[in-house]
């Protein structure tokens, strides 16, 4: 893919890789996709990664807030879409007017819920979430019966229909782990609660990607994969990366290459020093635009065909790379993380390298100043 002249530093979204880990999802369940795009689609981009996800098979768009709900409705997207991190102060009547399903977890979520459909004059359509063991969202279990017991009040008043019947998982992403067995039980229990006090939901839903991936018996009516429709895999396991395509590649342009003696000291604190007379290169992206600055002296690039390391500390907006006796000239292209099928770095290895998740990266790189540009 070509630079433009006037572009210093990119972040490439390849949308056909996120067609087609979508499609790998659906292909491997009976089970809806819901793809979920929260935070500007992991870096992404929301509205695009969206639209991709759906011509993959996706059928279901799943965020946080309300403001990214609208988002999606604004862009022109009629398709289910439910968000889940909401506080009753906020629009929900908007929301049920837009056809937005909420996510309710309390008494008071629901009260809102019902306000929401009173003033809007029509039901609200809700997603139930009962807590098994992740001890963020959802009731817990001693409050589950009542939280139903209000939903189905709700439903007959015809201010709620009850959609779906929900959870998430706190340790998917460790195949084998004993809380996933312990929190499937836990849902099985719930949605024999709600059965009970005549709630049956047309859509049971509890995966995450690693779920999707590792668990057929966890997929219910409904997967919600994220990370894995970017192409990247939660799990550390080669088998499963295989059948990804990362979708974001980031990289950027050297802005300056120079020679310095040997031990020269380079960027803030010299935490670096040159070994020897070296060439360094400038290269114009900071923590501003994503790049941690934990990948101080860690951080992994590809410059004309070589690897090299981050030299000494990642600044606002730029960082510094020793590229020894090595030819690099102005305008050459220096890649942080992509696929890694030319030999790049990828976002697993950054994460690696920082001590931190590929979706924090992508997700960093995705959302600041660097223009995005989509293939
Ligand atoms: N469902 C919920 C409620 C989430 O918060 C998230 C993301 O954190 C997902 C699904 C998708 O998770 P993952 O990106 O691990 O597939």
């Amino acid at each position: 893919l070509m630079w433009q002249a006037d572009a210093q530093s990119q972040v490439v979204v390849d949308l056909d890789a996120i067609r087609a880990n979508v499609r790998t999802l659906r292909s491997n369940t009976p089970a809806e996709v819901m793809a979920v795009v929260k935070a500007d689609g992991y870096g992404h981009g929301m509205v695009a990664s969206a639209r991709a996800a759906l011509s993959g098979g996706a059928t279901w768009l799943g965020v946080c807030t309300l403001d990214e709900a609208f988002g999606l409705r604004e862009a022109g997207l009629a398709t289910p879409v439910l968000a889940w991190l909401w506080l009753p102060g906020q629009p929900v009547g908007r929301a049920i007017e837009c056809d937005v399903d909420l996510s309710v977890a309390s008494l008071s979520q629901l009260a809102a819920v019902t306000a929401g459909a009173r003033a809007a004059g029509r039901a609200a359509r809700i997603h139930l979430k009962i807590d098994t063991g992740l001890s963020r969202s959802g009731a817990a279990a001693p409050e589950w019966p009542q939280l139903v017991e209000a939903a189905s009040k709700a439903q007959a008043d015809g201010y709620a229909e009850v959609i779906g019947v929900w959870s998430h998982f706190a340790c998917a992403d460790a195949p084998g782990h004993e809380t996933v067995d312990r929190q499937l039980a836990g849902f099985a229990d719930a949605l024999d609660v709600a059965k009970r006090l005549g709630v049956e939901p047309q859509l049971r839903h509890m995966a995450n990607s690693a779920a999707t991936l590792t668990r057929p018996d966890t997929h219910f009516d409904l997967v919600r994969p994220g990370i894995a429709m970017y192409g990247l895999s939660p799990l550390d396991d080669p088998a499963v990366r295989a059948t990804l395509r990362p979708a974001m590649t980031a990289r950027a342009r050297v802005l300056l290459a120079k020679r310095v003696p040997a031990g020269q000291g380079v960027s803030y604190g010299h935490t670096y020093v040159t070994p020897r007379a070296s060439t360094v290169a400038l290269v114009p992206l900071g923590y501003a635009d994503g790049v941690p600055r934990h990948a101080s002296n860690l951080g992994p690039v590809l410059l004309n065909g070589g690897r090299y390391t981050v030299a000494g500390r990642v600044c606002m907006d730029q960082f510094v790379v020793d590229v020894g006796d090595a030819e690099v000239a102005e305008g050459d292209e220096v890649v942080l993380f992509g696929p890694g099928d030319q030999g790049e770095p990828t976002a697993d290895d950054w994460a690696e390298a920082v001590g931190t998740i590929n979706y924090e990266i992508v997700t960093r790189f995705g959302s600041a100043r660097v223009p995005r540009i989509y293939r």
